[in-house]
């Protein structure tokens, strides 16, 4: 028996729509690429997106086309989340952080025919004009006075298109289940892999984004995503912000302390996300400047794992953390961390083991932990095993591949290549990344913990441990550490925090001292360069 509730279907411009007819006068704040701080709203934004939608019909695309961008967060890329999508095209993100030879790829790849760009990567795509072959224009999102002189063939100007465009569209009426958006993995392995959202799942994340055990977002909050638009639709926010009629900031290139604190103050802002790297450098900025963060309640923090003393820092300046846990294969939201009401009361000690986790699921997502044979294993916070997911924003297949990633044994659900463990509650912990992890002696050593505990040094930036291979037990740690400018640190003091927080054997052997860390497109560190680095012995 069916149900008798209307088919409506789930569409990314109903987010739009509904912030124009709802929360018409609330802001939208972009540092601009040009410089200047840009202000409308969201029945400004919706009105524009519409005369996008009628310059994309113009420039003869249609519905089913991919769209690139190579974009920073910011107003106009914005507008063509929504027009593009809400053609029923497909507005496909651009990481302009990824060996350019990878971007060729990619463009090529999902056969992008249009590409809009900030100012930014003009100069990135004149490099890669002669390979970008499918692509018959190329659109930079600025006005008349500020277009490039460049080389490039075909370069519009995003003002002019939208200029004497009308600012209402009939938007077709689509499927729910049509593409509306596409990100590529960042390819650590192989090349980049196209991961494509549909309106029904980007719907439904968004959703789920806005619970308040997820970002916590309502019409009372300011939002400034850190976490790029280039980079899994960051974190859902720009369809989760116009739902709830919160007011959006977005921060443009300027991802400095300095800038994102002037952000952070002068618009109020509450809400925020992004990968522990910014934060580091924001936190040691608000360090060095002595300043605070404002009326920011909540950042979510995910990508790679949050050490415990950023949780720390974060709470001196009255911040929440919300760690979380996601893929681009994800959508990335999968496992968000926050205490239940049985925790009230708990030890801070134990308030920050568990603030740790990565988090529980978040209803919509399913988790399945299996070990080597393939049995769920207990739950119970110290068992591991692999980490598999399915669901409704969860990806089914790679575009325009032929291999599945679905488990191989396990169909229909997803391999995360990520170790955990998961506990009676639900949190979920990252032992480690399947490849990272330090197998010594048969026992396993969790690189993150050992970052984890360097990083709680006053005197490390930034710290990666790896396996390095040892003839006795197989691998052994060893760190590789960027120590703080002005500070000093010997390995002996840096090995003396480990002792009593792990056990003896899992103590990383050695420790070497390095200038600079590699880190993916997506801010991670980059662990094959790392082993790399450190297996080549060291030029005379
Ligand atoms: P890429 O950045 O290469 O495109 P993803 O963003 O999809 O890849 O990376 C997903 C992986 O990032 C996860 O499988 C996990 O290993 C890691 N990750 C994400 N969030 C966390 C977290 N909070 N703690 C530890 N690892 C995380």
């Amino acid at each position: 028996l069916r149900g008798l509730m209307m088919g409506v279907p789930l569409l990314v411009t109903t987010a739009l729509r509904h912030a124009a007819l709802y929360h018409a006068d609330t802001e939208i704040v972009s540092r601009t690429t040009e410089g200047p701080i840009h202000r409308y709203s969201y029945a400004d934004a919706w009105a524009r997106a519409q005369k996008l939608a009628h310059a994309l019909a113009k420039l003869g695309l249609e519905p089913g086309d991919r769209v690139g961008t190579l974009a920073w967060n910011g107003y106009r890329h914005l507008e063509c989340y929504y027009a593009i999508g809400g053609s029923g095209m497909v507005c496909h993100t651009i990481n302009p952080r990824l060996f350019p030879e990878q971007i060729a790829y990619i463009v090529n790849h999902a056969q992008d025919r249009v590409l809009f760009t900030d100012l930014t990567f003009i100069p990135l795509l004149e490099g890669l004009a002669e390979h970008l072959t499918g692509v018959k224009a190329i659109v930079v999102m600025t006005d008349a006075a500020h277009m490039p002189t460049s080389s490039l063939p075909n370069l519009l100007c995003y003002e002019d298109l939208l200029a004497d465009q009308p600012d209402h569209f009939d938007w077709p009426e689509l499927d729910e289940n049509t593409a509306c958006s596409m990100c590529y993995t960042s390819g650590t392995t192989g090349h980049p892999k196209g991961v494509m959202y549909s309106h029904r799942s980007a719907i439904l994340h968004a959703l789920a984004a806005c619970l308040p055990d997820v970002f916590d977002l309502s019409a009372s909050d300011v939002v400034l995503p850190v976490v790029p638009m280039f980079h899994v639709n960051a974190w859902g926010i720009p369809y989760a912000a116009p739902m709830v009629g919160a007011k959006l900031v977005l921060p443009g290139a300027k991802l400095d302390g300095a800038s994102l604190h002037e952000l952070f103050v002068s618009e109020g802002v509450t809400n925020t996300a992004g990968v522990p790297t910014v934060w580091l450098a924001l936190l040691n900025w608000l360090d060095a400047n002595k300043k605070g963060l404002g009326i920011l309640r909540r950042v979510a923090i995910g990508g790679s794992a949050c050490p415990p003393i950023m949780i720390q820092r974060f709470k001196e300046h009255g911040v929440e953390v919300l760690h979380a846990w996601g893929m681009t294969e994800t959508s990335p939201l999968g496992l968000a961390n926050m205490p239940k009401a049985k925790h009230a009361g708990q030890s801070a000690d134990d308030a920050l083991a568990l603030a740790s986790k990565q988090g529980r699921p978040i209803c919509g997502i399913e988790f399945r932990v299996l070990d080597s044979n393939g049995n769920d294993v207990p739950r119970d916070g110290k068992s591991f095993g692999r980490l598999l997911v399915r669901g409704s924003w969860v990806c089914s297949s790679y575009f325009g591949l032929d291999s599945s990633p679905a488990h191989e044994t396990v169909p229909g659900w997803f391999e995360t290549g990520d170790v955990v463990t998961m506990d009676a509650d639900g949190y979920v912990q990252i032992v480690d990344r399947t490849k990272d992890v330090i197998k010594s002696g048969g026992e396993w050593i969790s690189s993150i913990d050992l970052e984890n505990i360097a990083v709680g040094h006053p005197a490390v930036q930034e710290a990666a441990a790896v396996a390095i291979p040892d003839e006795k037990w197989g691998e052994r740690p060893l760190l590789v550490v960027v120590v703080k400018e002005g500070a000093s640190l010997t390995k002996e003091e840096l090995l003396a925090v480990f002792d009593g927080k792990i056990a003896k054997w899992s103590i990383p052997n050695d420790v070497r001292f390095v200038e600079a860390l590699p880190h993916t497109a997506t801010g991670k560190l980059l662990k094959s360069s790392i082993r790399d680095m450190v297996t080549t012995p060291p030029a005379a």
